[in-house]
C-alpha cells in the first residue's frame, strides 16, 4: 500500500531492532483526524531498554518486557499520544487495524544501513542483520 511500509507480522522485530527510524501513521477514521509521529527507538548500550524520541524529543524508556510501558523518567518530552500509539502497536503485534501503518525510512532498524533488496525493504531489516538475528 504503502512504499516502505514495515510487513505487518515483522513489526515487533522492526520496532526492536535497536536501531529503528519510522513513523506510524494512522488514517482519518470514524470522524478521527488522520495521525502521524516520527520515532527514533535506540536500544541502549546495556541492551536492556529502548529509549524513544518522538519528533525528535526524548519521550523515555521501554524495558524489554511484556507488555511494554513507557518510563518517564529524565524525559524532556511528553507526547502522549504518540507514545500510546508506539506501546498499542508494540503490545498488539501485527493483530492490528488496516488504518494504521508502520512506514520505516528506507534503512535497516538494526544497523541504520540503507535497504536495497524488496525483502528487506518489506521488513525493515536488511539480510545482514536478518541473519544474525536468527543466529541468536
Ligand atoms: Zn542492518
Amino acid at each position: 500500500m504503502f512504499r516502505n511500509e514495515v510487513r505487518k507480522s515483522n513489526i515487533k522485530s522492526f520496532i526492536l531492532g535497536g536501531s529503528a527510524e519510522f513513523t506510524i501513521y494512522q488514517e482519518a477514521k470514524d470522524g478521527k483526524e488522520a495521525q502521524q509521529a516520527h520515532y527514533k527507538v535506540k536500544i541502549s548500550k546495556e541492551g536492556n531498554c529502548y529509549f524513544v524520541r518522538v519528533n525528535n524529543v526524548y519521550q523515555g524508556c521501554i524495558y524489554k518486557k511484556q507488555p511494554y510501558l513507557l518510563y518517564t523518567k529524565g524525559a524532556k518530552g511528553n507526547n502522549t499520544k504518540a507514545t500510546k500509539a508506539l506501546l498499542w502497536v508494540l503490545n498488539h503485534q501485527g493483530d492490528f487495524p488496516d488504518e494504521v501503518h508502520v512506514l520505516h525510512m528506507g534503512t535497516c532498524a538494526c544497523c541504520g544501513r540503507k535497504l536495497s533488496d524488496p525483502l528487506s525493504i518489506e521488513l525493515g531489516i536488511g539480510p545482514t542483520c536478518r541473519a544474525r538475528r536468527e543466529e541468536q
